[in-house]
């Protein structure tokens, strides 16, 4: 274990600012944990756990510690009939992964096929593209509890999923360290094509293999999506809001094209991208920050841009959409500073 003082986390954030941490942690290996806790390097409010960075806008530079758990390894658990249980460390690359269950004709990750990230913010965000959450496919959490002191495992139900929210964002926040998923995949196709991009091209193709929607979902994906090594990104920067029935229904009411989906508990969820695209600011620039121009959700750094520029032109998107429809828009990206 090596703690780096003064480190550029240029590699460490999508946006590729060019912040500092005070200091800087990777470790390899679980058996640091308890050592990193005496270290004092784990004390409250002073450090950021980040894996590849691409859900997190630093506006300044961090002065506590980051910690990047970098612990690798692939594992087959358990095999039944219909089932394989895969263990995968937290440093992993998420879509290396992926590629390595489709290239083995498993299925229940391949919609999520090209987000950027580790394994070990995977449970964190509970990860979810074209009609599919990964909270479907994991079977236990294991990690670090930092009050504790001590090593837990955590099963699907105890890591509470809800829309790109865990546990690890709210009681955990802060407390957890995940070390390890423990991901349970299927042997027999059992494809989702809810998702219409999907369903539009595989019903006048062949079979939905995992392997054919990999393929699909990496083509629709590098589209419509900025590739955050060109263009500085944390793919969508809002979460798109969902409201109860009766705000829903005086929404409708007033903007009829509005579109909106049904939603968990009887309430509606509204597109993020369509409202701050209504508000014009599609392909918007100020200086190096921008809204990208093929997606109203994702804020970008055309080179030079500063934490802060992005993060006020996200604020100046809110209050305008705030105005407009009066819906409140929450940062799916985790602002720290
Ligand atoms: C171009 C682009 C497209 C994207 N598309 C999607 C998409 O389709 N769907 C989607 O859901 N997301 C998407 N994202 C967001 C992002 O890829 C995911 O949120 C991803 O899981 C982040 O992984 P990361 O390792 O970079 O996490 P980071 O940004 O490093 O961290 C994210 C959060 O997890 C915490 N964390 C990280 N590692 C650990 C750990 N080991 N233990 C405890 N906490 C940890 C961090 O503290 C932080 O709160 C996209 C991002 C980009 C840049």
């Amino acid at each position: 274990m090596k703690i780096l003082k003064d480190f550029s986390l240029k590699d460490y954030n999508s946006f590729n600012l060019d912040v500092k941490a005070r200091f800087f942690v990777k470790i390899n290996s679980e058996k640091d944990l308890p050592k990193l806790t005496e270290s004092g390097h784990l004390n409250t409010g002073s450090f950021l756990i980040v894996g590849e960075g691409s859900n997190i806008l630093f506006r300044d530079n961090f002065k506590g510690t980051v910690i990047h758990p970098d612990f690798k390894g692939i594992q087959l658990i358990k095999e039944t009939d219909d089932l394989v249980f895969i263990k995968v460390g937290a440093g992993e690359n998420w879509d290396n992964f992926v590629n390595r269950t489709v290239a083995r004709g498993l299925h229940g990750i391949e919609n999520l096929s090209l987000i950027p990230g580790a394994v070990g913010s995977v449970p964190v965000q509970n990860i979810g593209a074209y009609g599919v959450e990964v909270r479907n496919v994991i079977h236990k959490v294991k990690g670090f509890h930092i009050e504790k002191e001590d090593f837990s495992t955590l099963t699907a139900k105890d890591c509470e999923f809800g829309y790109r929210s865990s546990i690890f964002k709210k009681s955990l926040k802060g407390k957890f360290i995940v070390c390890s998923v423990i991901f349970k995949l299927k042997k027999h196709a059992k494809p989702d094509i809810s998702y219409r991009g999907l369903r539009e091209y595989f019903q006048h193709t062949e079979e939905a293999t995992a392997r054919k929607i990999r393929d699909k979902v990496i083509e629709i994906r590098q589209s419509k999506l900025p590739d955050p090594a060109i263009l500085g990104n944390a793919g969508s920067f809002f979460k798109n809001p969902v409201v109860d029935q009766e705000t829903a229904n005086k929404l409708i009411h007033k903007f009829p094209e509005i579109p909106h989906f049904p939603d968990q508990d009887n309430q509606v969820k509204f597109s993020a991208a369509w409202l701050i695209e209504q508000c014009g600011w599609k392909g918007k620039r100020t200086g190096d920050a921008g809204v990208y121009s093929k997606h109203a959700l994702i804020l970008v750094n055309y080179g030079e841009a500063s934490g802060r520029d992005i993060y006020d032109l996200s604020e100046r998107i809110k209050d305008s959409v705030h105005k407009k429809f009066e819906l409140l828009l929450d940062r799916e990206v985790l602002v720290i500073g």
